[in-house]
């Protein structure tokens, strides 16, 4: 909670902890509700993604449009990972130690913040199922992962271990994360090599 509640000090906002009903928070006249039972860097998440509707002066949660959650997206990652920062220390680090400097943030906030910058496409698994390919505006990459990408995927699952590889000037790095009860994911970066 210290990371909420200094960011919360700094930008004048209240932070209430109760059951949401549904959402995982949301904002309602200054103060940002938070659904308890989330895992702290998820709740960290939430929260700089509703300070960032604050900040932005979006309207109330029926009139927000895509447009609008993406700027909170885009703002969240910088109250989380402030870039100039950032761009410093993933310079020197990889993924595992970054996690390590960032307690208050999760695996995939801080690989789709390396996603961001460096370019690199960024895919998840659940549970071995695909969810989730995304890349930088511009970037060209096929839209489903390659065969090369999930059979080094299907070795993280059963290694249960972070691992490297290499192919056609491509380098894969892939985490294996398992930061929610019930959920065994990996995380997978695709990017050209150095
Ligand atoms: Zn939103």
């Amino acid at each position: 909670m210290r990371f909420i509640r200094e960011l919360a000090a700094k930008y004048g906002v209240e932070v209430s902890l109760k059951p949401t009903g549904g959402p995982d928070g949301y904002l309602i006249n200054g103060t940002i509700v938070l659904d308890p039972e989330l895992y702290p860097p998820r709740m960290n998440w939430v929260f700089c993604h509703e300070l960032a509707h604050h900040l932005l002066k979006h309207p109330d949660s029926k009139k927000i449009t895509p447009e609008m959650e993406r700027e909170a997206d885009s703002m969240a990652a910088e109250l989380m990972l402030p870039a100039a920062k950032f761009r410093q220390v993933m310079a020197l680090y990889d993924i595992p130690e970054l996690k390590a400097l960032y307690t208050h943030a999760s695996w995939e906030a801080i690989a789709r913040r390396w996603a961001e910058m460096r370019p690199a496409v960024l895919t998840i698994y659940d549970n071995e199922q695909f969810t989730n390919r995304q890349g930088p505006k511009g970037l060209n990459f096929p839209s489903r992962p390659t065969p090369q990408e999930i059979e080094l995927v299907r070795d993280c699952f059963q290694n249960r271990k972070h691992l490297t590889g290499q192919v056609e000037g491509l380098a894969l790095r892939s985490y294996y994360v398992e930061d929610t009860p019930g959920r065994r994911r990996v995380i997978l970066l695709t990017e050209m090599q150095d």
